[in-house]
């Protein structure tokens, strides 16, 4: 069985035409998987009746199994879905007045390990089919108004460059979800060779997790810049819209309290994004069990934000949402998973006894 799910509409023209069937019926079906969520073939009824028998028997419309799902009181929707191998993502939906955003994931696991998210410490697993991803947002339309589309939920997505590129085109595609190319954000540690392939291919927005304004501290927080440091990523930003005199690389930047948020810091930030066409989205940490890390506290954010912003360069601090419901920034599927060794190894790693925090004996 073919999933029909994941094909874009390049792909499902190809699958109609070794049908012996009109390239056009690629866009019809766009529109009853996406648009309408069709999934019964039966039911599309501009469809020859031999040509929906056909496909009742070579193919099908499956996204991943909702196994939870849970609403917090701000209206965040978080659901944990189950793939084919077992394997579970995480997909978050947050109502906002003006629109709706959708974080969706790219992989099971991540490999980069930056240190201040919990999916790094996960492990990798695997890449996610473009079915699994353009899956999530399926789900959420069949609840919410999807407007925005961010991959930022678990993995690198441009680690999983083909699979990333194909879901986007069809959350850009008219005849599926539509969505305008500065409302699908792709979010990278900088990943430099893909970032340069990824603006020949697609037109969405970028973002970076820059994280620090330097080589040392960045080495650290996000173990990805030992090979792309940061000079040659600043360089890569400033090419990347370089034919769109409009369009901003958003530069993401997690507040860690006594890391990277002194004055000092957003001075020497300030210097790296000199001539960058670039805004600054602070976002407050989101600690998770056995982290070193500690957010920084609210009178930090501001004095940083203000020091940016008094240079000239747009910054905001972006609200935390759905944390009862565990659905914020790099706690995706924390929970199902057995972290017991990993987070035996983060103890000792942080001088913490592990049976005084884990069995509340102290
Ligand atoms: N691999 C992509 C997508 C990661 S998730 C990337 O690195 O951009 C999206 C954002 O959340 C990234 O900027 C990531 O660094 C940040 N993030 C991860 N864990 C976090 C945490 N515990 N608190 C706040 N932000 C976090």
């Amino acid at each position: 069985m073919i999933n029909l799910l994941g094909l874009n509409q390049k792909a499902l023209e190809e699958f109609f035409i070794t049908l012996g069937e009109k390239s056009f019926r690629a866009q019809q079906i766009l529109k009853w998987i996406h648009f309408n969520r069709v999934r019964d073939f039966a039911l599309m009824t501009n469809l020859s009746k031999t040509l929906r028998e056909k496909l009742s028997e070579i193919a099908e419309i499956r996204p991943p199994e909702i196994k939870t799902q849970n609403t917090s009181a701000d209206g965040t929707h978080k659901w944990v879905l189950q793939l084919a191998d077992g394997n579970c993502i995480e997909a978050v939906f947050i109502p906002e007045k003006t629109r709706g955003t959708l974080c969706v994931s790219s992989q099971v696991g991540c490999v980069l390990n930056c240190d201040f998210c919990s999916t790094g410490k996960q492990g990798f697993s695997r890449n996610l089919t473009t079915d699994e991803i353009i899956g999530q947002v399926w789900i959420a339309r069949q609840e919410h108004t999807v407007t925005n589309v961010v991959m930022m939920g678990m993995g690198e997505p441009l680690l999983n460059f083909d699979n990333v590129v194909a879901a986007m085109d069809i959350m850009l595609d008219d005849h599926a979800y539509g969505l305008s190319k500065r409302r699908v954000t792709l979010s990278t540690a900088g990943v430099i060779p893909m970032m340069q392939q990824l603006r020949t291919v697609s037109d969405v927005a970028l973002a970076v997790s820059l994280h620090a304004p330097n080589d040392e501290l960045r080495d650290k927080l996000v173990p990805l810049n030992k090979k792309y440091p940061l000079k040659e990523l600043i360089a890569a930003c400033k090419e990347y819209f370089k034919d769109e005199p409009r369009r901003y690389v958003t530069m993401e930047y997690v507040m860690l309290d006594g890391i990277n948020d002194t004055p000092t810091h957003a001075y020497e930030l300030i210097k790296l994004l000199e001539g960058v066409k670039s805004k600054v989205n602070l976002i407050p940490f989101n600690p998770f069990p056995f982290t070193v890390y500690k957010r920084s506290d609210d009178a930090t954010i501001t004095r940083f934000r203000e020091i940016l912003m008094g240079a000239g360069i747009n910054a905001i601090t972006r609200k935390t949402r759905g944390d009862a419901i565990d659905a914020a920034c790099g706690q995706l599927v924390g929970q199902v998973k057995d972290r017991t060794r990993r987070n035996e190894r983060h103890l000792k790693k942080a001088g913490v006894n592990s049976h005084m925090t884990l069995g509340g004996e102290a």
